[in-house]
């Protein structure tokens, strides 16, 4: 009966992330947890418009880094409680 280090191993962030609180979505200055990197730039999305966005930002990008699973651990901590 292992289950519990299985979940406490997803849970926990093992990479490292790129963007920082200090990023900001380049939309509406929300925390960026998405950054595209682009032929001529880059551009930072918050999640609520990485979503909004999310089809045609797949044609013009090359790179997306998708960090929208720190939402996903910040919603795990704050629901524990
Ligand atoms: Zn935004």
């Amino acid at each position: 009966m292992n289950m519990m280090d299985e979940k406490l191993e997803e849970i926990t962030p093992s990479k490292e992330y790129v963007l920082k609180v200090i990023d900001r979505c380049d939309s509406c200055n929300s925390q960026a947890y998405v950054l595209v990197k682009l032929v001529t730039g880059e551009l930072m999305f918050c999640g609520h418009h990485y979503n909004k966005n999310e089809k045609s930002i797949a044609k013009f990008a090359y790179e997306i880094i998708d960090e929208r699973d720190k939402l996903i651990e910040n919603k795990l901590i704050g629901s524990s409680n």
